[in-house]
């Protein structure tokens, strides 16, 4: 009989992957399951990477070379005309979701992620944890990771306090093929993240790797992100329905947005953005929005139960530390099982420990660089921080970079 302890992991995206392989290296028996039906590559956009992630996709047992997606070297404001605000040096590795999870689901035995597999509940004894299914299947295994994103089965099922709570904003985004844009365009925004701030919004674009996953010029895309306003009740609604009047409580499909809405944001793009984006946006073939929520979950571990990455915590995408954080779960998950050998529920609690804080700082950090859109509470007036978060040299010195954490403590003095 097999002596290998039994993981079940639900979700296969950054943070179940991430998981998976580290458990599978580190000597479990590991089985994913993710709800989708088939590979989730061709989805997603842009990704902001930092040195952690790599750190944890080279545990993971994947190579980090020069492919893994595009440099950039500095970083401009662009006023409405496309003049130079400001300006910094700063290098970072731009790539695509898409690029990522092919690189963490290729070193991952096959056999061992199971698509269109969608949990409907879980329970669990003093020896074991049994995942349920909605094709009526179940398995049973020691230890479960709830990695199934900020609508988590496992979170709602065992923490249904916690709910992401809409910001009041979403963000358009997208991926233009770089010969699709004018060389005006290229040469503005080629080895530079550039940011726009339209009076309550904010644009920001860069590139990232191609179709192919490629970083070669002439086949990279432009990334874009641009945060609107959208009122939940009234505006949101009314994006998040098709032509045909159905309603779609969280994301849309893009395939899905209506004509009119894609046509009344170009317009608005023309009206409010620096040529360059204006460019970006209109040679974008598919875009999408997804509204910004914030989620932060009061517990991680329950008995053999571990939540990690977008189940637990949702900051805001201004930090770009979205997929650094699921890495660092993980890592920081397989460590303490490793460190308790004989008692998951205890490695599963320190590992809570550990983590908690840190969830709460990121979030808490990526909702004052929320004040950088520039939507003032309840319709009132810019506050001092906003307005200081919004200055074209402080935009680009706070969104999104590395040393984010100290960062934090010089804005908490302000
Ligand atoms: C297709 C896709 C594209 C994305 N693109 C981007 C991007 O371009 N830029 C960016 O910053 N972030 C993107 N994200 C989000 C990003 O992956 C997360 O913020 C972060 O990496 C944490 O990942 P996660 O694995 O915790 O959560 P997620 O990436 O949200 O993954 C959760 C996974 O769990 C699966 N799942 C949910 N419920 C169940 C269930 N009941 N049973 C089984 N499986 C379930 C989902 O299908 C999904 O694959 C994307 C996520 C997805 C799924």
């Amino acid at each position: 009989m097999s002596t290998q302890r039994r993981a079940l992991v639900i979700g296969g995206s950054m943070g179940g992957l991430l998981a998976a392989n580290l458990l599978h290296r580190a000597g479990w028996d590991v089985q994913v399951f993710e709800r989708v039906g088939e590979a989730l590559a061709g989805r997603g956009a842009g990704i902001i990477t930092h040195d952690k992630l790599f750190d944890a996709i080279r545990r993971a047992g994947a190579v980090v070379d020069g492919t893994m997606g595009c440099a950039t070297h500095s970083r401009v404001t662009l006023d409405r005309a496309g003049k130079v605000l400001a300006e910094m040096p700063l290098e970072q590795i731009l790539t695509a979701w898409g690029r990522l999870y092919r690189l963490l689901k290729d070193v991952f035995p096959a056999a061992r992620y199971h698509f269109d597999k969608s949990l409907t509940r879980i329970e669990q004894d003093a020896a074991t944890v049994t995942a349920h299914f909605a094709d009526g299947s179940r398995t049973v295994g020691e230890l479960l990771i709830g990695a199934d994103g900020i609508r988590s089965t496992v979170r709602a099922q065992l923490l249904p306090q916690s709910k992401p709570q809409y910001v009041g904003y979403l963000a358009w985004r997208g991926l233009a093929d770089e010969n699709a844009v004018s060389d005006e365009t290229r040469r503005a925004l080629s080895d530079r993240m550039g940011f726009g701030l339209p009076p309550g919004e904010q644009i920001l674009s860069y590139l990232v790797t191609g179709h192919d996953n490629s970083t070669r010029p002439g086949h990279r895309r432009f990334n874009f992100v641009w945060y609107r306003p959208a009122d939940e009740q009234t505006g949101l609604r009314d994006l998040l329905t098709d032509a045909a009047g159905r309603h779609y409580e969280y994301n849309i499909p893009p395939d899905r947005i209506r004509r009119e809405v894609i046509a009344e944001m170009h317009a608005a793009a023309e009206r409010l953005l620096a040529p360059a984006f204006v460019d970006i946006v209109r040679a974008t073939a598919e875009p999408l929005f997804q509204p910004v929520y914030d989620l932060e979950s009061t517990e991680l571990a329950f008995g053999r139960v571990a939540l990690l990455g977008d189940a637990a915590f949702v900051a805001r995408p201004h930090v770009g530390l979205g997929v650094t954080k699921a890495a660092g779960d993980a890592q920081s998950l397989v460590d303490a099982l490793t460190a308790q050998p004989d008692d998951v529920a205890a490695g599963v609690k320190e590992y809570a420990a550990k983590r908690l804080e840190f969830g709460r700082t990121i979030v808490a950090h990526a909702r004052l660089l929320g004040l950088s859109v520039g939507i003032p509470e309840n319709g009132g007036p810019q506050s001092p921080l906003m307005a200081y978060l919004r200055r074209p040299e402080i935009v680009i010195r706070e969104i999104a970079v590395p040393d984010w954490a100290e960062r934090t403590l010089n804005l908490s003095r302000l």
